[in-house]
């Protein structure tokens, strides 16, 4: 499968299929990377083992001269420390102008490549391949960053991937939590833009779940072509891309509150869109959008309750640290149907907090 994100003449395209690997120098061909400059491979030490020696033996096969890099798996790894190292390893190597980085796992590894990527040299080439089902969302869009202890993301640019090249054949690896976790930005595609996608997901969803290589191509280039389809009307996130922030706001601080280690992103985000859903039907959306969003989350394995000891104060003051917040209201994407948002400037803090008291109480 293949599909365009339409950016004028910073379009690209996403490949998406199993076994892409093998071909990966002819497609580096097509693009017209260079064979003098070197290409940085980022990589973290999950993957790396996996697909990183495959990954360098053909792009050499195919005449590509290629250094490596091996970041410690894990969210810590997008800090200013480990760009800089990143950075001297770039230079050692003799990283030119004409050099591509190339991000070779989750989000993690795509973010901060990508921040190399954007900032060496003020930019120099860049090419995700995701290996994750989280990193359909991280890898569209052009957004890459690392953290600073007081701000996740804060440090960060706008730099576009020339291509996005998933090869469905390395999500088989990855471990069950994070399927599930990655199945909720899927989920999320669906209910912002897709009624029939998110019956889709409802029916499939077993089949998600079990790595289905056919099921997981299709959702994965559903997913990828929302993302796409918002970037494409909104590349700076002026207004439309906000929308991609369903869940998000309550996920955030849920994420916050339990010290980003009890919850995973997609389960945190998937608790989050029960609420928006709960405060959608509240606004007059039909109550099918709160059984519905319920329902597929539960069939991907996620969960829709609220943890019972994460404080109700401690979660909405993070909300209120969140950047959407503005005034004494905020910024919240509310459903309106299947497949539909809105976006609600002037959600009050009250009823977010009732909402997250009912989530407590789901099952
Ligand atoms: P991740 O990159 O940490 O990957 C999750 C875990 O799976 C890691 O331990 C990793 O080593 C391991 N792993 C990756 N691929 C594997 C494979 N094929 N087999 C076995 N193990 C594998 O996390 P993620 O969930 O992919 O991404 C989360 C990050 O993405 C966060 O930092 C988040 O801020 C970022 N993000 C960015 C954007 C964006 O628009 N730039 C959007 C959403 C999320
Ligand atoms: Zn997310």
């Amino acid at each position: 499968r293949e599909l365009t994100i339409d950016l004028g003449d910073r379009s690209y395209p996403i490949y998406i299929g199993e076994g892409l690997l093998d071909q990966i120098a002819s497609y580096f061909d097509k693009h017209g990377l260079s064979k003098k400059s070197p290409l940085f491979i980022v990589s973290d030490s999950n993957v790396a083992p996996r697909f990183l020696p495959k990954v360098q033996q053909k792009l050499e096969e195919g005449g590509y001269r290629v250094v490596t890099a091996v970041v410690p798996s894990g969210e810590s790894s997008k800090s200013l420390a480990q760009f800089e190292q990143l950075i001297t390893e770039a230079l050692q190597a003799g990283l030119d102008r004409n050099s591509a980085v190339i991000a070779l796992g989750g989000g993690v590894v795509g973010d901060l490549a990508g921040y190399v990527a954007a900032a060496y040299m003020r930019g120099i080439r860049f090419i995700q391949i995701p290996t994750t089902i989280l990193a359909h969302d991280s890898s569209v869009g052009g957004k890459v960053a690392v953290n600073h202890p007081l701000a996740k993301n804060i440090i960060g640019a706008f730099h576009q991937p020339e291509m996005v090249f998933y090869d469905l054949a390395t999500l088989q690896t990855l471990p069950e939590r994070e399927v599930k976790s990655g199945l909720a930005e899927v989920v999320k595609h669906g209910l912002i833009w897709d009624t029939e996608f998110v019956d889709w997901i409802d029916a499939h969803a077993d089949k998600l779940l079990a790595l289905d290589a056919e099921a997981l191509g299709y959702a994965l280039y559903k997913g990828c072509s929302v993302k796409a389809a918002v970037v494409s009307q909104d590349e700076r996130e002026n207004d439309l891309r906000a929308i991609l922030n369903l869940g998000h706001t309550i996920g955030h601080a849920l994420e916050a509150v339990a010290n980003y280690n009890e919850l995973q992103h997609g389960e945190a985000i998937s608790i989050g869109m029960v609420g928006s859903a709960i405060l959608g039907v509240e606004l007059g959306a039909p109550q099918e959008v709160y059984e519905v969003t319920k329902r597929v989350l539960q069939r991907c394995g996620l969960p829709v309750r609220l943890p019972e000891h994460l404080d109700t104060d401690e979660i909405m003051e993070a909300m209120m640290h969140d950047k959407k917040f503005k005034e004494g209201h905020m910024v919240y994407i509310i459903p309106t149907a299947i497949g539909k948002v809105e976006i609600n400037k002037a959600m009050s803090a009250e009823r977010v907090r009732a909402v997250v008291e009912q989530l407590k109480k789901e099952g």
